[in-house]
């Protein structure tokens, strides 16, 4: 089936033709992407979609956005057909190099901003920075921070670097192109260590959301065969990489807290007060730690 072209072209009319095709491709939220679509090509609100949906369309605008929605169409993530997607209030640029960022990470923003907003000048590091999201917010946040953000995916590095130009703290985050599983960085370097690492194993990828395994990088999600190798290996290096007193935080899937509690456990006089904290929905999501 192809997108049936209104007669007249208005918003309510092409927004219609486009919501229709959507449903009809087992897309998710088939209304909300043709929306998104005709907000970002027209540079419209959400609001002109209610008030102003008599206004007319030009056909050079309405191929335009046929040619995303037929995208979407094949089940792309909206985000990636617009390049776009919100984290923590501001827009990010993301594409298929960068998994798109995901609302339960905002918490582990949350979570940083609690502690180190009243302290004076610190340093962080991302691990895995992907889009950049963290290490941006992080620094957006807050003005006394200062940080290294690092992957190993050239594609990603170059988003991460657009995203934190464009929110103006790349003057503030070092992006470091490597891989975070080796020894990096000398002992005693950061106050804080935020990182969503891939954390997903080799049973459950197979069973994600066909668009997740179709369009976003397999190396942002799986680190291995058990999707406990990074996280595992990453507590062992904070455990040098941070100060005295310094904070890591790391996003997990919500089944693994109890395997990584045992890693903070088996080097007990390394870290004190670690803990699972949960995610919005209530799940288990991220394990955090001070460095003793
Ligand atoms: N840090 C990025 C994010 O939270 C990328 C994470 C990843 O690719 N595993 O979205």
């Amino acid at each position: 089936m192809a997108v049936q072209k209104p007669a007249k072209l208005t918003i309510q009319t092409t927004l219609t033709a486009f919501s229709e095709y959507l449903s009809g491709k087992a897309v998710d939220s088939p209304r909300l992407s043709a929306e998104l679509v005709l907000r970002k090509v027209l540079g419209i609100s959400r609001l002109d979609i209610l008030i102003n949906s008599d206004r007319e369309v030009s056909n050079e605008a309405y191929y335009k956005m046929e040619a995303l929605i037929l995208r979407r169409g094949t089940g792309e993530p909206a985000a990636y057909i617009m390049g776009e997607r919100e984290f923590y209030g501001r827009p990010f640029y993301v594409n298929s190099h960068t998994l798109i960022p995901r609302p339960e990470t905002e918490h582990l923003i949350e979570a940083v901003v609690e502690r180190f907003a009243d302290k004076g000048e610190f340093l962080f590091a991302d691990l895995g920075t992907g889009s950049g999201c963290i290490a941006t917010t992080i620094a957006a946040e807050l003005p006394n921070a200062s940080g290294v953000a690092v992957d190993l995916s050239e594609g990603a590095l170059n988003t991460a670097k657009r995203n934190l130009k464009a929110h103006n703290v790349g003057n503030r985050v070092t992006c470091i192109r490597a891989d975070f599983t080796t020894p990096l960085f000398k002992n005693n370097t950061f106050d804080l260590i935020a990182t969503n690492p891939p954390y997903v194993s080799q049973s459950e990828y197979i069973k994600l959301d066909p668009e997740v395994q179709q369009f976003e990088p397999a190396s942002a999600l799986v680190p291995g065969t058990s999707g406990l190798e990074h996280g595992v290996r990453l507590i062992e290096l904070a455990s040098n990489w941070l100060k005295p007193s310094g904070f890591f935080i790391m996003e997990m899937g919500f089944w693994q807290g109890a395997d990584l509690m045992k890693e903070f456990q088996k080097n007990a006089s390394a870290w004190r007060d670690s803990a699972i904290i949960k995610d919005l929905s209530g799940h288990d999501r991220f394990v955090c730690g001070y460095k003793a």
